[in-house]
């Protein structure tokens, strides 16, 4: 099978393959890894999909990725692990249709990425001989659903930072209530203290064995994965031979690029709606061509799209022929045109949101969280402006219970709370506090681990 390499999108001469690229993370000019080519999945392919279960359709997509990397029968045992859990297609009316990505142990759409990438990372190690430490900063929703990834996994320790006051208890709960090799560290400080602390470990001398890593969302192991549910919402309710509309609720653009991706494996997508709230650098920039990131981000309730310049624009513009540097300056510009025609991008204000989720359901029955109201409400200002009579998906990135207040403030009514998540209420936490500076934070990671 051809080997698809990965390169950096700042341009570093040094190609690796998938297994480099992901235990690597991020290239050592600060570029993201992208794939040198795209692979095409055939029409007759895709047509198969609307008779395969979602492990199936995953070892389709994963496939060309990996090349030989992992042998089929491996990569078969590992998806069907991964993706145990259901991805429901609720249709709202006529054929527009909410996908809830919010069935995963962490009830966020990050579990699908995660699961995945740690899974394939202890494979990896493993053929390798190796171990590593996987150290993450996490305002809320990312720390847990890398802690659930990487739980129990052979060869891997965990150790997560959180701001002690800025992380709602069920959130906390969902960390903390592991233990094994998942080690929670709660910092008198504010998340960008905890960014921080974990910035200087990596470049920290005295932890040069540890084999530290990040595993964050810029890591091609969490993008690619995140192509397989388009594939099957399409699969789903659009198949074999129409086109498909979808649209994203985006923070860090990691989620879309892979939709991205997908149409260019051969999807067929009509349209793909880039929704995001009032940090609205995207939308701005598909208006008028200018790029400026919004230093320091907005604060909107869906708090987990609030990033004021999204990290994977690099791949987004790299996708479109342009380059963008880590920083958001842009060295080429990109085929703004061609972008126009495949996306279509809004800024949704929170009264906007609050309305969405009070509409949707009021009108459809439909619970929705803040971040996938975003989503919602792009779809309808999409669908006013443009007619389309595609099938459309709007994605739901977590479950309306990890966000009662909105909900309660919308529906007014407080949103079924998932069995697994009820049952954390009762669960022994296990966690070390830490001073708000690095000499502390060192002192306990050398302990640890000594
Ligand atoms: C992370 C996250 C997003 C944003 O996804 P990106 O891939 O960063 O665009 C949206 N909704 C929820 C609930 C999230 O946790």
């Amino acid at each position: 099978m051809k080997k698809i390499m990965y390169s950096s999108t700042n341009g570093h001469p040094e190609l690796l393959d998938f297994k480099g690229a992901l235990l690597r993370g991020q290239a050592p000019d600060k570029g993201l890894y992208v794939p040198e080519e795209i692979p095409r999945i055939s029409k007759e392919e895709l047509a198969s999909f609307s008779e395969m279960a979602y492990p199936e359709i995953a070892l389709s997509v994963m496939r060309p990725y990996l090349g030989d990397l992992v042998p089929e029968d491996d990569l078969v045992a590992i998806l069907k692990d991964a993706y145990d859990f259901p991805v429901p297609l609720e249709k709202v009316y006529d054929e527009k249709y909410v996908m809830r990505l919010d069935r995963g142990p962490t009830f966020s759409f990050k579990d699908f990425a995660a699961r995945l990438m740690g899974r394939l990372m202890q494979y990896f190690l493993k053929q390798e001989g190796r171990s590593m430490v996987i150290l993450t900063a996490t305002s809320g929703d990312t720390g847990s659903a890398v802690a659930h990834a990487f739980y129990d996994l052979d060869n891997i320790e965990v150790v997560v930072l959180f701001p002690e006051k800025e992380v709602t208890g069920r959130q906390r709960k969902q960390m903390t209530t592991l233990g094994k090799n998942v080690h929670v560290m709660a910092v008198d400080g504010k998340f960008d203290d905890c960014q921080a602390m974990v910035k200087q470990a990596f470049v920290d001398p005295d932890f040069a064995e540890l084999n530290l890593s990040s595993a964050n969302s810029i890591n091609v192991g969490r993008l690619i994965p995140q192509s397989i549910y388009y594939f099957y919402a399409w699969s789903r309710t659009a198949a074999p031979d129409r086109e498909i509309v979808f649209s994203v609720p985006c923070g860090n653009f990691g989620n879309v690029m892979a939709g991205l991706i997908a149409m260019r494996m051969g999807l067929p997508v009509r349209r793909f709606v880039i929704a995001t709230n009032e940090n609205d650098e995207f939308p701005k920039f598909m208006e008028t061509g200018d790029y400026r990131p919004i230093r320091p981000s907005v604060k909107c309730i869906s708090n987990a799209m609030n990033v004021g310049h999204p990290s994977n624009l690099a791949r987004v513009f790299w996708l479109y022929e342009g380059s963008m540097d880590e920083n958001g300056n842009v060295k080429r510009n990109p085929d703004i045109e061609a972008m126009r025609r495949e996306i279509y991008a809004v800024c949704v204000t929170d009264a906007e949101t609050r309305k969405t989720i009070s509409d949707a359901y009021n009108r459809y029955d439909t619970l929705l969280e803040p971040h996938g109201a975003v989503g919602w409400a792009g779809l309808a200002r999409y669908l006013k402006e443009v007619e389309d009579w595609s099938p459309c998906v709007s994605l739901e990135t977590a479950d309306p219970a990890k966000f009662p207040e909105e909900v309660v403030r919308a529906v007014g009514l407080e949103p079924p709370v998932p069995e697994a998540m009820a049952r954390l209420d009762d669960m022994d936490e296990r966690f070390d506090l830490v001073a708000g500076d690095y000499q502390s934070f060192k002192s306990q990671l050398t302990k640890l681990f000594s």
